[in-house]
């Protein structure tokens, strides 16, 4: 029996998954120590645990070694940590930062703060699929370039960036490289030394783990990055990150990488059939419908779909009782603002406002595809009905 409503918003968080619960539990209540306080058995049981997943997290990303990972809040504080860190570390060296402009507002906003503290920053646009161009990047590059800060895979379209090939450009420019990876850990494979990353951030709630936990991978070899932290206090995680470790969190962080690795394959497969499926579908019922972002080089889960002369919120409101869909990211869609990412692509004002995402994940259904596919159709033939307009071909 399908369970309305029907949640198909996964890039903004995820359900927890019963395992990761079932691996925080005792971290709540008999394990409860401070990770700090090793000097007794509470402490270290705490200590032994956060240990444990560190490594585990370590080696899922191919990190060289556990001392690589550093535990945060998510991946608004990783993002935070490895680019101002990195601009006040390095500053000397030089103050130029390059990203690109579909980033989150976690990146952005922090490249917008350092510009106002002096920093030049210069923003690379993207093809009409939402990839950065490795010519431009290399274009951008100065002799003061201290930063290449690409995210892995947009979190509003799904495309994934050459990330490997912009780790070979900074490489050979002797340029840190940091990627947001906050939407492709746990969904693609990542390998931090094949991909040439130096720094990357990534969130447990993105992958079926607990919401505030989070985790910057920071490269101790080949070469060794250094950071100037952003907060102070007990200089705990080799002094980068003060602050008293979420150790439920950090358990079950773990535990849904652990989960998210093992399960990548079927999972993905299924998921790709799924919003490709949709796709046809859309285009087959209704005119006019286009992808937006990549059609191979894509997050399984991810679909977003410009509807013609529809506006987003209007289709969303529609179909709350059915579907929990967005128009864009979570953190703008409480501003009217139109979607930096679909503009950033090409297109103009109307295509951003008239685009929607649909987030799969581990708990959607074939029911419930068949479902929201279906309802998106007649949700659209209601609207164009609506304002007078015959927009639905076929049912
Ligand atoms: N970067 C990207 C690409 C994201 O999708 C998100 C979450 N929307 C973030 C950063 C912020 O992550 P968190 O919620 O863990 O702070």
């Amino acid at each position: 029996m399908t369970k309305f409503p029907i949640y198909m918003d996964y890039h903004a968080t995820t359900p927890l998954d019963p395992r990761v619960l079932d691996s925080m539990m005792p971290y709540f209540t008999e394990d409860f120590g401070n990770a700090a306080s090793i000097d007794h058995i509470f402490g270290n049981r705490a200590s032994q645990a956060v240990e444990g997943a560190r490594k585990s997290i370590a080696r899922h990303i191919g990190a060289r070694a556990e001392e690589e990972i550093i535990f945060t809040s998510g991946a608004t504080e990783s993002n935070n940590l490895a680019i101002v860190g990195v601009a006040n570390m390095y500053k000397d060296k030089g103050n130029h930062i390059i990203t690109c402009t579909t980033e989150h507002h976690a990146v952005l906003d922090v490249i917008k703060h350092l510009t106002s503290q002096g920093f030049e920053t210069t923003i690379l646009p993207v093809d009409k699929y939402g990839q950065v161009e490795l010519d431009s990047l290399k274009e951008a590059i100065t002799d003061r370039t201290i930063l290449i800060s690409i995210m892995t895979a947009n979190n509003e379209i799904g495309t994934i960036h050459p990330v490997e090939q912009i780790g070979k450009v900074a490489q050979e420019h002797d340029i840190l490289f940091h990627t947001d990876a906050t939407q492709a850990v746990g969904h693609i494979p990542m390998n931090v030394q094949q991909m040439n990353i130096h720094l990357m951030s990534f969130s447990a709630h993105k992958l079926c783990g607990p919401k505030g936990v989070g985790a910057l991978y920071v490269r101790r070899r080949y070469p060794r990055v250094k950071l100037s932290p952003i907060f102070f206090g007990g200089g705990h995680e080799r002094g980068f990150r003060s602050g008293t470790l979420n150790v439920p969190g950090i358990i079950g962080f773990a535990t849904a990488l652990d989960i998210a690795i093992k399960e990548m394959d079927t999972e993905q497969g299924r998921l790709f059939s799924w919003t490709e499926q949709m796709l046809r579908q859309f285009q087959k019922n209704m005119e006019g419908i286009e992808r937006n972002g990549h059609p191979i080089l894509k997050l399984a889960h991810n679909l977003n779909v410009f509807v013609p002369g529809i506006e987003a919120k209007a289709l969303i409101l529609e179909l709350k009782n059915i579907v929990a869909i967005s128009a864009g990211s979570a953190c703008t869609s409480s501003t009217v603002e139109p979607s930096h990412v679909i503009r950033a692509l090409g297109y103009d004002e109307v295509r951003s406002h008239n685009s929607v995402r649909f987030g799969l994940g581990r708990w959607t259904t074939d029911e419930e595809v068949q479902q929201v596919t279906a309802s998106f159709v007649e949700a659209v033939k209601t609207i164009c009905s609506r304002f007078g307009k015959s927009r639905v071909t076929v049912e």
